[in-house]
């Protein structure tokens, strides 16, 4: 909540409804709806914002818990 502009199309909520998924990576920039420079990592991904310069980080794997590691 408190996004002004969808981070799947960069288009206003009530034009959109909500396409971006949790899961996905952001494609636009929720403050200012520009493109964002989004780079994958081995953790999860990093998008920067070429019109506010905002930075907005997100996770591939679950906040808490997650499986055990082994090997
Ligand atoms: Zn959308
Ligand atoms: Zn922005």
């Amino acid at each position: 909540m408190g996004a002004a502009f969808c981070t799947g199309c960069g288009r206003p909520p009530a034009a959109c409804g909500g396409c971006a998924r949790p899961s996905d990576p952001w494609r636009y920039c929720p403050d200012c709806g520009r493109w964002l420079a989004v780079q994958v990592t081995p953790t999860g991904w990093v998008g920067r914002c070429r019109g506010c310069g905002a930075e907005h980080h997100g996770s591939h794997q679950p906040p808490a818990g997650g499986a055990p590691v082994t090997g």
